[in-house]
C-alpha cells in the first residue's frame, strides 16, 4: 500500500548577482539580483537602413523583447543609431537598445557621441577590441564611453573570437604542466579568464560593476553548461546567458531550452538571448518566442495564456482538436497585445483542450478551462470544464468558435475591469 510523502516542488535554485541598470527615457529594466529573467534579442537588418531596423526593433520588442541589440559596426551605422532611437521614441516604443561593436568600437563611440547616447547599453568582445598595448588603452575608451554616458556594458566573449593571445599563453602554460589539461578544458578557462580579468579591469578604470554583464557563448550544450557553471561560481556579475549560432528550426530550437533550462534551473542566467537562424519566410521574432515559451515552461515568468493539447493518438483520428488547440492558442497570442493592458494577469490563464475521454476531463479539471473533445465511437459531445467542473457540454458544427467566445467571457469575468473593481470594492 503506497503510504503518503511530502515531495518538494522543484523550483529554480537562487544565485545572487549584482543589478545593472539598462535605461531609456522612463523605461528602465533592471537585469540581475532580484530582477525576473530578460529576454532580449538582436536585429538582423542593416543599421544603416534606419526605418527597417526601427520597424523590426518594434516587432522585436511587441513580441516581448525587452532589450533589443543591433549592429555598430561602420561610421554609417553609428551615425545611423540616433536616427533609429528617434524612429522607435516616435513610435512609442522605448525598448532599450544595444550597440553590439568589434574591432572599431572604440572609435565609433568616441568619434559619434550621439550614438553613445542613444544607446542604452555596450556590448565588448574582448577577443577583438585591439592587439598588444592597444588592447587596453582601446578597450579603456569604450569603457570611457560607458562611464561618460552612464551606459551599462556587456564583456560578451566568444570561443568563435576569443582572445587569441590569452588563449596561446594559457596554451603555452597548459603544456608545461606535468599532467596537461584537454584542449577544451583550456578553452573553458580562456573563455572564463578574458571575461573576468576584462571586468576586473573595466571596474580599475571607474566603471561601476553593477554596471557591467558577462558572457562566454559557446555553441555545444555540454560546453555552454560547464562554461558558465564555473563562471557563476567565480564572480557575481550578472549573466547574459545564450547558446552562440544554436542553429535553425528544431535544432536551434532543442539545444538552446536545453542548454539554457538545466542553467536557469540553478539560478545561472539573468538575460537570455536565443540566437536562432531563422528559417526562410520566418519572422525574425520567433527568437523572441522560443526565449519566453523556455522562461514560462521552467514557471521563471508567464508572458501568454498556455494551452494545453493532448498529441492525439489512434482514439481520435480527426484533426478536428488539432485544429481547436492551434486556433486557441493563436488567439490568445494575437490578443495579447492588448490583452496585456486591459486584463492584468490573463497571461497566467490555462487552457487545455484535449482529443477523448481517456486524460480529457482530468486534463481539463487541472486547467482554468478546459475542452474534452470526443475520440472515435464516443458520442459527439464536448464538455466543458471551468475551474476544475464541468459547466456545459458543446455539439455540432461550431463547437470551435463556441469554445471561444467561452474563453473570451472567462477572461472579461475573471480579468476584466468589472472583476478588478468588485475585487476592489470587496
Ligand atoms: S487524451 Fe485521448 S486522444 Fe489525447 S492522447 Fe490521450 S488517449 Fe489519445
Amino acid at each position: 500500500m503506497a503510504v503518503l510523502q511530502a515531495i518538494d516542488a522543484a523550483r529554480p535554485l537562487p544565485r545572487r548577482s549584482r543589478q545593472a541598470r539598462v535605461i531609456w527615457g522612463s523605461t528602465l529594466v533592471t537585469v540581475g539580483g532580484d530582477a525576473p529573467v530578460r529576454i532580449q534579442s538582436m536585429t538582423n537588418t542593416d543599421t544603416v537602413d534606419a526605418i527597417g531596423t526601427a520597424i523590426q526593433v518594434k516587432e522585436l520588442a511587441l513580441a516581448g523583447s525587452e532589450m533589443v541589440r543591433l549592429t555598430v559596426n561602420t561610421p554609417e551605422a553609428a551615425q545611423a543609431v540616433p536616427y533609429v532611437r528617434e524612429q522607435l521614441d516616435r513610435m512609442g516604443v522605448e525598448v532599450p537598445l544595444i550597440g553590439d561593436f568589434h574591432y572599431n568600437g572604440h572609435r565609433l563611440l568616441t568619434d559619434y557621441p550621439a550614438c553613445a547616447q542613444a544607446l542604452s547599453k555596450y556590448r565588448i568582445n574582448p577577443g577583438n577590441v585591439g592587439k598588444g598595448n592597444k588592447r587596453d588603452k582601446q578597450f579603456g575608451q569604450m569603457i570611457d564611453a560607458a562611464m561618460r554616458w552612464d551606459k551599462a556594458v556587456r564583456i560578451g566573449v566568444n570561443w568563435g573570437s576569443l582572445d587569441q593571445e590569452l588563449l596561446g599563453s594559457l596554451m603555452d602554460e597548459n603544456s608545461r604542466r606535468a599532467e596537461p589539461w584537454e584542449a577544451r578544458q583550456v578553452m573553458y578557462e580562456a573563455l572564463i579568464s578574458s571575461a573576468i580579468e576584462s571586468a576586473t579591469l573595466a571596474e580599475s578604470m571607474g566603471l561601476d560593476g553593477n554596471q557591467i554583464l558577462l558572457s562566454c557563448k559557446v555553441s555545444g550544450v555540454q560546453d555552454l553548461i560547464s562554461v558558465y557553471r564555473e563562471l557563476a561560481r567565480r564572480c557575481d556579475f550578472a549573466l547574459h546567458l545564450g547558446l552562440t549560432e544554436a542553429g535553425m528550426g528544431t535544432k536551434g530550437t532543442v539545444a538552446s531550452a536545453a542548454a539554457l533550462s538545466i542553467l536557469l534551473q540553478e539560478g545561472i542566467g539573468d538575460t537570455i538571448r536565443v540566437s536562432l537562424t531563422p528559417q526562410p519566410g520566418e519572422p525574425r521574432t520567433q527568437e523572441v518566442v522560443i526565449a519566453a515559451e523556455i522562461l514560462q515552461a521552467l514557471g521563471l515568468r508567464s508572458f501568454v495564456p498556455s494551452v494545453t493539447a493532448c498529441p492525439g493518438c489512434g482514439r481520435t483520428t480527426s484533426g478536428t482538436f488539432q485544429e481547436l488547440a492551434k486556433q486557441i492558442d493563436d488567439f490568445l497570442r494575437a490578443q495579447m497585445p492588448v490583452w496585456r493592458s486591459r486584463y492584468p494577469g490573463v497571461e497566467k490563464l490555462k487552457v487545455a483542450v484535449m482529443g477523448c475521454i481517456v486524460n480529457g476531463p482530468g486534463e481539463s479539471k487541472h486547467a482554468d478551462i478546459g475542452i474534452s473533445l470526443p475520440g472515435t465511437g464516443e458520442a459527439p459531445a464536448a464538455p466543458v470544464f471551468i475551474d476544475g467542473e464541468k459547466r456545459l457540454t458543446l455539439r455540432g458544427e461550431h463547437i470551435a468558435q463556441e469554445f471561444q467566445s467561452i474563453v473570451e467571457n472567462y477572461i472579461e469575468n475573471r480579468f476584466g475591469a468589472r472583476q478588478a473593481a468588485s475585487t476592489a470594492v470587496d
